[in-house]
């Protein structure tokens, strides 16, 4: 998170580093049909400046010229884009009984997938060698790593409570950086899908609550355009929250959560979590109604309460439910239909257009913002 104190001085070369991803910033917005003078005027920076830190990034192959612009009385300008044949950024989801890998452009397509099912416990350990794998595999040099975990990220960066993965105050970003040699960056499971789901929107500054529901259940909070994450990290962390409409008992051993009403294995009806086929293309099961429906009314007066607290009236439903047809979706609809909300107005869910794919492309998205500046749009992965 950006800090509002004063740290000190600003050397030459934090400066160059800031107006470096200032420039990727805008060179990967304008996706192709932006000139140098189009940098100098967007970023509010000098002719010189602009040459130089370009010349920088033609010459480490991170942006090309891509052909001429329409001239306006002189030189017709020469056009820039993202290289997206020589690096890569990775993304990685964690869940209970495996993980998934896409190696991702710079403009953030999808180049390459792999999905791995196993012993949770084992986990870790086979991850390492699949991301050498697929990083091998490429072609391309790795720029940094996005991993989406099932638990609280803290400011440092380190896993601070996972009941998924059994670990607390862990530095698993730390730990996969070591091994693997790339900057690793955590994020949340579901800030990662609300934040892929920003990426597709057009409004600038978008509210909106992404509800994961999977193994486990939480809810990413964008605000006015920005990720919220609470005092200490744990916003959104509804999966325990007991709203009074059931009496099943959670894995935490209370009873009435959030998570034991509209965790995937219970709406599947399954007693394994397990998520993946084993091709690990989509998630396994159907949807059981009677499963869907309670569900359906537990998220209902989730959204409601959320709504009369902090008015965020559009809700997107993102992780491997998406898979499983509109059930649960026209479920939670018709619990909300007789619901009349104080502040007015109504309340819209619909799953999210990433589909299960949300959470890994937010993870990549937001280590290729941390690493390099880059800004995605989703619309076209
Ligand atoms: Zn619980």
């Amino acid at each position: 998170m950006e800090s509002l104190r004063t740290t000190g001085k600003a050397s030459p070369a934090d400066v160059r580093a800031v107006n470096r991803r200032l420039l990727l910033q805008h060179i990967s917005k304008g996706r192709g049909r932006i000139s140098r003078a189009d940098l100098v005027r967007l970023a509010g920076l000098n002719t010189a400046t602009v040459s130089g830190l370009v010349a920088e990034l033609l010459e480490q192959g991170l942006v090309r010229e891509v052909g001429v612009g329409p001239s306006v009385g002189g030189k017709p300008p020469i056009l820039l884009d993202l290289d997206e044949r020589l690096f890569a950024v990775l993304g990685v989801q964690l869940i209970r009984d495996g993980f998934r890998i896409a190696a991702l452009s710079l403009h953030g397509r999808i180049i390459e997938q792999h999905f791995e099912v196993g012993d949770g416990a084992l986990m870790l350990d086979a991850l390492v060698p699949a991301v050498r794998k697929m990083a091998e595999g490429l072609g391309r040099t790795v720029l940094a790593v996005g991993v989406a975990v099932p638990g609280i990220v803290d400011h440092r960066g380190v896993i601070a409570r996972s009941v998924l993965l059994g670990r607390d105050d862990f530095d698993l970003g730390g730990w996969l950086g070591e091994q693997l040699g790339y900057p690793v960056h955590l994020i949340n499971d579901s800030d990662a899908c609300a934040l892929a789901e920003v990426a597709l929107d057009e409004d600038p500054a978008p509210t909106l609550l992404a509800l994961y529901l999977g193994d486990g259940v939480g809810a990413g909070l964008i605000l006015s355009g920005a990720l919220f994450q609470g005092e200490s990290f744990g916003a959104g962390e509804v999966g325990h929250l007991n709203l009074r409409t059931h009496q099943l008992t959670c894995e935490c051993g209370r009873t009435g959560c959030l998570e034991a009403a509209a965790r995937i294995s219970v709406l599947t009806g399954r007693h394994q979590s397990l998520q993946l086929t084993p091709r690990g293309e989509e998630p396994q099961g159907h949807l059981d109604d009677a499963a869907a429906e309670r569900a359906g009314r537990n998220i209902a007066a989730l959204l409601e309460l959320v709504y009369e607290l902090i008015d965020v009236r559009r809700t997107v439903i993102c992780g491997p439910v998406c898979a499983l047809g509109s059930g649960l979706l026209d479920h939670i609809r018709q619990a909300l239909t007789d619901y009349e909300p104080y502040l007015g107005g109504h309340l819209t869910v619909d799953y999210s257009r990433l589909g299960w794919n949300g959470t890994l492309l937010g993870a990549a998205a937001s280590a290729a913002h941390q690493e390099l500046g880059l800004l995605w749009s989703m619309i076209d992965t």
